[in-house]
């Protein structure tokens, strides 16, 4: 066992998660102020007293990558948005080498990352441009799957079709007013996004119907994008992709997560690999501009040959857009409770997978468009999407970006007002619960006319 001491750096906590990259939770201990022990037996850390609160990080994975001959590509970085961070840097410095060397300098960061984050961003710029106070995006939550995947730590419930009427009914009434405010303040968005849980949860009717107050009320004349998540193959049938299609969707998500019938049982997935195909099959009756599949390296029980098996059969299905999600465990998922070092365990295997994907994936058309980290993900590495041909998609650029107002309706959906002049964000939550969403639609709605009323004021200038 590791007794590891940190001297002069108070929230300890965030310096846990690092650590844990390197040693599994059992294999080591922070001591409390209070605790010492003879110094051969301890590693100290010791903040110096420079405001560089970075040092003490890279004195961390200094020492823990010669203790355990591990190098994590990511370096000291634990921010979620990397190409945000390149593209912030690079504006201020305006030049790329200098920019390449202080974010490896600072964060430590591998030159495969730095590759990566600096390709994403040179292309997200040459394809939709740079900052734009004009632009917006709507973000629709459904909070509902067929079952709970066992890795699964987001709003989603399992309930009778009479709480998701009950749900629809809460939601139309906040699309009718917020697109009203939206008219307004003059937010006109340029994607949609109708994400979850589920969205295709819903039967084909709803869908129907959602596709019309979205046209009714939503300022739709910039609408570039609508994207449907219609991630369980489980849900997908021909009426419900036909109600996506006539409803103006040109961007539908199919996410099988691997396809390995075995791996699909064990996280509690209610679909085989034959209901991938075939929700493929269906998809292929319309002409959607993009069909993205999801992922995930690292999952329960699978070795590199099951990861390389669903890259092989995913490629077969022909998608545009392939996104590899490295697995996070999260706090609320079953895995964690079943293992909590899961993530430490399989983190150097998922750097594999993740190497091969990118290897695959280049060989056959597909190139990176976006990324992002997530906490607790394994071997602290990153998900990214590919597309093909250009088919990417903007509302996922434009959410990592976070240089526009993000309206978000719907039970956890997450609202943002963007003000340029001082680059800030400010967030406008509703609530997660969907029984408490239900009961307090009202409330929602006004926290946006609220949180969004300055807008208002730029958008007219
Ligand atoms: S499909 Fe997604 S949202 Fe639904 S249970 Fe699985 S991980 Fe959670």
């Amino acid at each position: 066992m590791y007794k590891i001491k940190i001297h002069n750096f108070e929230k300890k906590y965030l310096l846990d998660e690092m650590i844990r990259v390197f040693l599994s939770s059992d294999s080591y201990r922070i001591l409390s102020d209070e605790e010492d022990f003879e110094s051969d037996e301890v590693i100290h850390f010791n903040r110096s007293g420079s405001d560089d609160k970075n040092e003490i990080k890279r004195e961390i994975y200094r020492t823990l990558s010669t203790l355990t001959s591990y190098e994590p590509e990511w370096g000291i970085l634990t921010g979620i948005r990397p190409v945000k961070l390149w593209g912030e840097t690079f504006e201020e410095l305006g030049n790329r080498i200098q920019t390449r060397e202080l974010m490896k300098d600072k964060f430590l960061l591998s030159e495969d990352k730095l590759e990566l984050i600096e390709d994403v961003y040179n292309y997200q710029k040459s394809m939709i441009g740079g900052i734009d106070p004009n632009n917006s995006s709507v973000y629709i939550g459904i909070p509902f799957c067929p079952t709970r995947c066992s890795y699964c730590s987001f709003a989603s419930n399992q309930v009778p079709d009479s709480e998701i009427t009950l749900y629809f009914l809460a939601l139309l009434k906040e699309i009718k007013e917020v697109g009203r405010m939206m008219k307004e303040y003059l937010i006109k968005p340029r994607c949609i996004y109708i994400g979850g849980g589920t969205p295709t949860t819903l039967s084909h009717t709803q869908l129907e119907e959602l596709f019309c107050a979205i046209k009714e009320h939503i300022p739709m004349s910039r609408v570039r994008e609508i994207t449907l998540e219609a991630g369980r193959p489980d849900t997908i049938t021909y009426e419900k992709l036909q109600a996506a299609i006539r409803g103006g969707v040109n961007r539908i998500s199919i996410n099988p997560q691997t396809m390995n019938d075995d791996t699909l049982k064990l996280i509690g997935r209610n679909h085989d690999t034959n209901m991938v195909r075939k929700a493929f099959e269906i998809a292929k009756s319309f002409s959607f501009d993009a069909v993205n599949c999801d992922i995930i390296a690292g999952l329960p029980g699978e070795d590199i040959e099951d990861f390389k098996h669903t890259i092989y059969e995913v490629l077969g299905l022909s998608p545009n857009n392939i996104t590899i999600h490295s697995l996070a465990v999260k706090r609320g998922s079953k895995l964690i409770d079943i293992d909590r070092d899961y993530y430490h365990k399989v983190g150097k295997l998922v750097g594999e997978m993740l190497e091969f994907g990118r290897d695959v994936l280049g060989e056959n058309g597909y190139r990176p468009y976006y990324l992002y980290r997530q906490k607790h993900m394994a071997g602290a590495n990153e998900n990214t999407g590919y597309c093909k041909d250009d088919a990417f998609c903007i509302y996922n650029m434009a959410i990592m970006d976070e240089h526009e107002d993000i309206v978000a309706l719907g039970a956890g959906g997450i609202s943002k007002a963007f003000f340029p002049e001082e680059n800030r964000l400010e967030r406008i939550p509703n609530v997660t619960n969907y029984q408490e969403y239900i009961s307090r639609v009202d409330e929602m709605i006004e926290r946006k006319k609220i949180g969004f009323a300055n807008r208002r004021f730029n958008n007219a200038d």
